[in-house]
């Protein structure tokens, strides 16, 4: 006999509003049962009022959580022309599901908080003047120094009518400076409205290069899956500067002819107006981009024009996945290895995950993309759960692969050599120097000194908030890395009196000061997360190098980041054992991925590059996989290794971090969850799990910090285990304790 069983969804009433609260209750009438899904809009009675109110339904149980008498009936099942939002709010409820968030967290990244901005009129550059008084203009700006200006003629020469918001946000000119070019004759300012071309008539620039035979095949298997309905996810593994953009942009022009969208995620450090003028020159105003330099209004502007159908494209960082599309056909994640598309915060999602659900509640394709596949992209394209395609070959005329070699920098304190620079090191820059070519020196490291520390009694100079030494920033400024505390050198030891500081370790400034006085006749600047600060970030400092300003450019990661620099012959990686060397179990692979990103910087032009891994531990794999560009070999070993030792993508893994400003809390919290693990047997389930341990920084901000880590086959366990912490961890006695989950 069939028994009918009531089911209940909750349901997320009026999101309008910014504290979309918590789920309410409702029953679900029988005959809707086989309709309703998790993000379905409903419509249902709320509060007094007799009118239905639009919701969300964002999960379903067979359990009243109140009296029942007091649940009501879903009204209808909603309007579905609110497709988009609810599959946000699904991808919403399954970043909760996931991720260990509250739904509330998960709706506000999903959806953008309405902002109340007044409407401001969209406005487009148009050039007018002739070529020939283009080059005078640029001529003149160049000779005053207005790099605003310099940037803008420049992209004006390609683009001959530009976006304002393009204009301020990527040439970062702002509209007082164009009033002078406009009185010239030389541009026009004219209302977007005039601009504003309907879907269908947007125009499309061409192909700007012919595809090399490894390319176009990439872009024909794309198109033949795609047009098939075949929508398994595709890894792009292509090395550095194997024209991996160019396929994005086939792939992108084919879907768009679709009458469909596309969103493409760059990470933020590689989203230079260069970058997003390639995209711009081909697909001109049918682009919406966002950066985290935008105001909330400005942003919700990009959001409201992907909503309406004005622009067909978003580019951005990890948060432009949630781009309100309505026809989304296409999500390509480019450099998809990159450490910044998972989430720091509550929910702790990965952005490759969160698109491969949006992917596949919209029926879109997905690409990811990159010259070194994170472990967990490639192992999924070896069993065969991604399609790979590959790019073996750089694609521009003459450009091959640098050669790399490893210095033992043991070798060099033992000839006596105590300086940064090996003697290797030291004579290809000078050789460079010699040739006009130019040279990155790159370090993983911001400021002048990693510690200070007293040569009397060994002690270094710490945070007085945070467990971790101060580093030092120029000559005399102590700062926490971690919570931003700052002071200034003191004369003497605070331990024992001593006046006898020094600074260990080697960061950017430090650096670059020990290559003004190896090299005093070089030109060197500097790029890290200090110098980048402000309005123009890292450009003004890129284009000074690209322009040939400088011979040399020291930095961070920010320098190796996928910029492109034909005359950049050398790179020198100062310090490969500072990745190394970090407490998190991805360090190998860091440090891998750094290194190869790091060399494909070099030789980008028709002249070969040169690379020079510098190292204390010569004999690592990953140093010398890199150093090879052996990417199969450093992943044979990298997987032996987390294969042994369990860690993702071998098995999953959830690390909970719990965290209170009284140690006591702490600890008691983060024993009840760990006891309440071990209680249910979690090796029924297959699961280790491990701690709780103090966090490798135990203090931070003045709050106590521990770990506690479950290991098992799969995720679907750890969900189950995460739900046992939370529930202990909601005792009231723990209210004081925060906790975050990281599911991976
Ligand atoms: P990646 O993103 O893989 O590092 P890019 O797309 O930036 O590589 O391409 C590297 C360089 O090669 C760029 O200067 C680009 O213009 C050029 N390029 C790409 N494809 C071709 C091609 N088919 N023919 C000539 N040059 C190309
Ligand atoms: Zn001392
Ligand atoms: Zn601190």
């Amino acid at each position: 006999m069939k028994t009918e069983k009531t089911w209940y969804a909750d349901v997320i009433v009026d999101i309008s509003q910014a504290s979309a609260d918590r789920p309410f209750q409702y029953r679900v009438p029988p005959e809707m049962v086989p309709g309703l899904h998790v993000g379905s809009a409903v419509r249902v009675p709320f509060g007094n009022g007799k009118s239905l109110r639009n919701g969300f339904v964002i999960g379903f149980r067979d359990t009243p959580e109140i009296d029942p008498a007091r649940i009501r009936d879903i009204g209808e099942i909603g309007d579905s022309r609110l497709g988009v939002q609810s599959q946000l709010i699904a991808l919403a409820a399954w970043m909760k599901e996931t991720c260990g968030a509250t739904m509330n967290q998960a709706l506000r990244t999903v959806l953008p908080v309405k902002q109340r901005i007044r409407p401001k009129e969209k406005k487009a550059i148009r050039l007018l003047a002739s070529p020939e008084a283009l080059a005078q203009a640029s001529a003149l700006a160049a000779r005053r120094g207005y790099r605003g200006r310099m940037r803008l003629l420049a992209a004006l020469r390609e683009t001959p009518e530009i976006p304002m918001e393009i204009a301020r946000n990527q040439l970062r000119i702002a509209e007082p400076q164009l009033r002078p070019l406009e009185e010239q004759g030389i541009i026009a300012i004219e209302t977007q409205r005039v601009l504003r071309t309907p879907l269908t008539g947007a125009k499309e620039a061409g192909k700007t290069v012919e595809l090399n035979p490894e390319q176009q095949s990439a872009v024909d298997s794309f198109i033949e899956n795609y047009d098939r309905g075949d929508r398994k996810p595709i890894l792009l593994f292509g090395i550095t500067g194997s024209g991996k953009t160019e396929v994005y942009m086939e792939m992108m022009a084919h879907v768009l002819r679709q009458g469909k969208e596309v969103i493409l995620l760059i990470p933020e450090i590689s989203l230079t107006y260069q970058t997003v003028f390639r995209f711009y020159r081909r697909f001109g105003s049918r682009i919406a981009i966002l950066n985290s330099r935008l105001s909330a209004g400005e942003r919700y502007d990009q959001w409201e024009m992907a909503e309406r159908g004005d622009v067909q494209i978003m580019i951005g960082p990890r948060s432009a996945l949630f781009a309100p599309f309505r026809n989304l056909g296409l999500i390509i994640i480019d450099e998809e290895h990159e450490t910044s598309y998972k989430s720091e915060q509550a929910p702790r999602y990965h952005a490759r995950e969160a698109a491969m659900e949006r992917a596949r509640l919209a029926g879109a394709a997905l690409v990811l993309g990159s010259a070194t596949p994170s472990l967990e992209s490639y192992r999924r394209a070896l069993t065969g759960e991604y399609r790979l395609l590959r790019l073996t070959r750089r694609a521009a005329a003459g450009s091959v692969l640098p050669k790399a070699g490893i210095v033992d920098m043991r070798r060099e304190l033992a000839l006596g050599n105590r300086t940064i620079f090996s003697g290797v090191l030291r004579e290809a820059v000078e050789d460079r120097l010699r040739r006009g070519e130019q040279v990155m020196l790159f370090i993983n490291r911001r400021g002048f000194s990693n510690f200070v520390s007293c040569r009397s009694c060994g002690k270094p100079i710490r945070c007085p908030h945070c467990d971790v030494s101060l580093t030092l920033h120029g000559r005399n400024r102590l700062v926490c890395h971690y919570c931003g505390y700052e002071m200034r050198l003191p004369d003497r030891c605070p331990a024992c009196g001593s006046p006898y500081l020094a600074g260990f370790g080697t960061g950017t400034q430090k650096l670059e000061e020990m290559t003004r006085t190896a090299f005093p006749r070089a030109r060197v600047l500097r790029m890290d997360a200090d110098t980048a600060k402000g309005k123009e970030g890292g450009q003004k400092i890129l284009e000074a190098f690209g322009a040939g300003e400088a011979d040399i450019l020291v930095g961070t990661q920010m320098i190796v980041k996928g910029h492109d620099f034909g005359n950049v012959t050398l790179v020198g990686i100062m310090a490969a054992d500072l990745s190394l060397n970090t407490p998190d179990f991805r360090a190998a692979e860091r440090t891998f991925q750094l290194i190869t990103q790091a060399a494909g910087r070099a030789g980008r032009g028709s002249r070969p590059g040169q690379v020079l891994i510098q190292t204390y531990e010569p004999g690592h794999y990953a140093v010398r996989a890199a150093a090879a560009q052996d990417y199969e070999g450093f992943y044979r070993q990298e997987m032996a290794y987390r294969e042994a030792a369990g860690y993702p993508p071998a098995g999953a893994m959830l690390s909970v971090f719990f965290s209170a400003g009284r140690e006591k809390d702490v600890i008691a919290c983060a024993d009840a969850c760990a006891d309440a693990v071990r209680a249910v047997h979690p090796e029924n389930y297959g699961a280790r799990a491990v701690g709780p341990a103090d966090a490798p920084v135990y203090r931070v901000k003045d709050a106590f910090r521990k770990i506690f880590y479950v290991k098992a086959g799969d995720c679907a366990i750890l969900i189950k285990i995460r739900k046992i912490i939370a529930k202990t961890a909601a005792d009231p006695a723990f209210s004081r304790v925060l906790l975050l989950y990281d599911l991976q």
